[in-house]
């Protein structure tokens, strides 16, 4: 046997027929003290099929088994090592494809998000404590002290969760992906300018005014942030009923889009006028192909001068685009990352404004307990069970 926590060199072998099966490394982690708070030991082998499954077929004998997806973080949390959010934040860490994925995963993944959610938890298990002391002595009314600390309380912890839901879903936009539309008439360079920005083919560019007659989408690491592109039909009038269909899914696009570039041929600075149907700073002027515009062409102000061609000022507005995406998600606070959290502060909102308004201290202890619960499920501290096949279901097998 290693030491407790001490990596040793080990020779592995067949208990019954003798042979060996690997030159390894052992590590045994004695419970508590282990990722799942029981006992572990970690067998670090060469990884190659034959290995690995002589190992499986021992240990199998032995009477282990494979573990489940996510079985390891469940245990885990099930013998309180961490909450609920932290075990979402280890996924989402898994699945992180950029550094602002992987730092929001990691600030949740330190418990930070589930302690705002159980400092809320704790407060409104004290006032709900008050109430129901209140109400369980013996005469009329409640007395007036407690009525108002109760109500005192319930209003700002509905006033925090509000704040805290009115974070622009940043947290979850983070998560999935900023989405970004590329607009502007026929022909302006809008697949091309995706491609140049996805650097890939991902978009059919050609000179035939409504190439693109279907959204198309490309997820890509724009400095570290995680960016959907979407390259939209060009915005023309048209009889043709699929580009009819393509402009209206280009205009929904638009609409839902974080950020919008409005692309446009730097020779007709007229065009940057259809921009004025999504007003305000989200949408950005771009004058492209300004390889061919040979000077003297005014465009309008703000309007970033690029060539999707030639790569001239690809990287100006690459850092445009960052650095716009920097002020809106750069935030000390941790986030909101799921709508799952999303619906449950909603539901424990609901239940406190309620709470407010009710007409017998034992309604209004009811309406509270409800709030309670809903900010529990978030972490995991009460009746979540049937939460818990959902959540550890997303993990790969060995998690
Ligand atoms: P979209 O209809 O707006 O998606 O435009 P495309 O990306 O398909 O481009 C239309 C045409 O303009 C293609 O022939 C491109 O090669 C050409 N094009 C795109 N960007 C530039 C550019 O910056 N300079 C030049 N000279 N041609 C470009």
């Amino acid at each position: 046997m290693p030491a407790p926590r001490r990596a040793r060199r080990v020779r592995l072998a067949d208990p019954e027929s003798g042979e060996d099966i690997d030159d390894a490394i052992a590590l045994w982690f004695p419970a508590p003290a282990s990722v799942t708070g029981e006992d572990v030991a970690e067998f670090q082998v060469h990884g190659s099929r034959a290995v690995i499954s002589a190992l499986i077929a021992v240990l199998g004998r032995m009477g282990l088994r494979l573990a489940e997806p996510g079985e390891f973080t469940r245990r885990a949390f099930a013998n309180g090592k961490f909450d609920l959010t932290q075990a979402e934040a280890i996924a989402d860490l898994i699945a992180a494809e950029t550094e602002a994925q992987r730092r929001q995963a990691l600030r949740q993944l330190d418990g930070s998000l589930g302690a705002i959610y159980r400092g809320w938890s704790a407060r409104l298990l004290r006032v709900l404590a008050h109430l129901e002391a209140a109400i369980d002595f013996p005469d009329e009314d409640l007395p007036p002290a407690i009525e108002a600390e109760v109500a005192a309380e319930t209003g700002s912890l509905a006033a925090e969760i509000d704040t805290h839901l009115a974070d622009g879903r940043r947290g979850e936009r983070l998560r999935d992906g900023i989405a970004i539309a590329i607009l502007g008439p026929p022909n302006a360079g809008k697949s091309s300018l995706l491609n140049k920005l996805s650097r890939r083919e991902a978009a059919i560019t050609s000179p035939i005014a409504g190439t693109t007659r279907d959204v198309i989408e490309v997820a890509i690491d724009l400095v570290g942030y995680p960016v959907v592109l979407a390259d939209t039909a060009g915005l023309r009038e048209s009889a043709d009923v699929i580009e009819q269909e393509g402009l209206r899914r280009a205009l929904a696009r638009a609409e839902a889009a974080e950020l919008r570039l409005f692309v446009f041929d730097a020779s007709r600075p007229q065009d940057a006028a259809g921009a004025a149907v999504w007003p305000g700073p989200d949408t950005l002027l771009v004058a492209n192909k300004i390889d061919l515009a040979a000077g003297g062409t005014a465009l309008p102000p703000g309007a970033l001068p690029i060539s999707a061609l030639t790569g001239e000022g690809i990287a100006a507005l690459i850092d445009t685009l960052a650095r716009r995406i920097a002020a809106d998600f750069d935030l000390a606070a941790p986030l909101l990352t799921r709508a799952r959290h999303r619906a449950a502060l909603e539901a424990a909102r609901a239940a406190l404004r309620r709470s407010l308004t009710a007409t017998l201290p034992e309604l209004q202890a009811e309406d509270l307990r409800l709030a309670w619960r809903g900010l529990g499920r978030i972490t995991g501290h009460v009746d979540v069970e049937d939460l818990l096949d959902v959540i550890f279901a997303d993990f790969c097998i060995g998690k």
